[in-house]
């Protein structure tokens, strides 16, 4: 009866809740020693309060839910993953899209290979110092983490958010940073990512036209490219995404939590 009650408590106890494929924000009142599953994750400096710091702890999509530990400053604390159910999609594309030829294959390991680098890269300097927006106002059409299948033979999970964008739409820049990748990819298309420091970067795919260069510093707001259909679509969109730590995580939900540091005492 006992372990029944303990069951039924309402999860909420626990100090960190968060979503597989989402990102927690834990605030820190100094620099902390922040380890999560055996990894050591930066202690970062509060960009609207002095000498305050946070962790933005990242938990991969495909993590499995139940109860994990954090440690700061070596106090374990409990946080809890719970399971989000993400909903099933199916897709129509061309079939070099999902049978990609063996020149397509070699072409898709190398940006991956690419991509992979850059993503897991940590510049230790930050970029930007506003509330993250995001790229353009639109409807949203696909969800992050939408389980996916192509053609009904692929299968993959969607590492972004996409918005509805007829050709031509102007993309703008979620916030000031470093462009570190602006060329024609083969699933993603014009694509640019751009570096905001601290291992956070930000991923607008799918474009008609590229309109910055690898190495130039782009203010929040500023002009990136114009919307299209490249790459692996079904019709022209964007695609919006947030890698942090190398990990692809829900993009609405992290300009969320990250904006709590502008709102209150933060
Ligand atoms: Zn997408």
């Amino acid at each position: 009866m006992k372990r029944l009650i303990l069951l039924l408590l309402p999860i909420a106890l626990f100090a960190y809740q968060i979503k597989n494929g989402e990102v927690k924000l834990i605030k820190l009142e100094k620099k902390s020693t922040v380890v999560f599953e055996g990894k050591k994750i930066p202690s970062i400096k509060s960009p609207t309060k002095k000498d305050a710091y946070f962790a933005l702890i990242p938990i991969k999509y495909k993590e499995k839910p139940g109860l994990y530990s954090i440690s700061i400053n070596g106090k374990k604390e409990p946080l809890y993953v719970e399971l989000k159910k993400y909903k099933k999609e199916y897709i129509k594309v061309a079939t070099s899209k999902v049978k990609p030829d063996k020149k397509s294959l070699k072409r898709i390991y190398k940006e991956y290979k690419d991509a992979m680098k850059i993503y897991s890269t940590i510049t230790p300097k930050r970029y930007w110092g506003k509330p993250f927006i995001l790229p353009l106002h639109s409807k949203l059409t696909s969800s992050y983490g939408n389980a996916r299948m192509f053609n009904h033979m692929l299968k993959s999970f969607h590492s972004g958010a996409d918005f509805r964008a007829k050709m031509g739409t102007l993309i703008r820049a979620a916030n000031s940073g470093v462009v570190v990748i602006a060329s024609k990819r083969y699933y993603a298309g014009g694509s640019v990512v751009i570096d905001h420091g601290e291992g956070l970067y930000s991923c607008y795919f799918h474009l008609s036209k590229i309109l910055v260069k690898v190495g130039q510093k782009v203010r929040q707001k500023e002009l990136l490219g114009l919307s299209g259909k490249s790459g692996r679509v079904s019709g022209p969109h964007l695609h919006y995404g947030i890698r942090l730590y190398s990990y692809a995580v829900n993009p609405l939900q992290f300009t969320k939590e990250i904006n709590t540091l502008f709102k209150g005492n933060r």
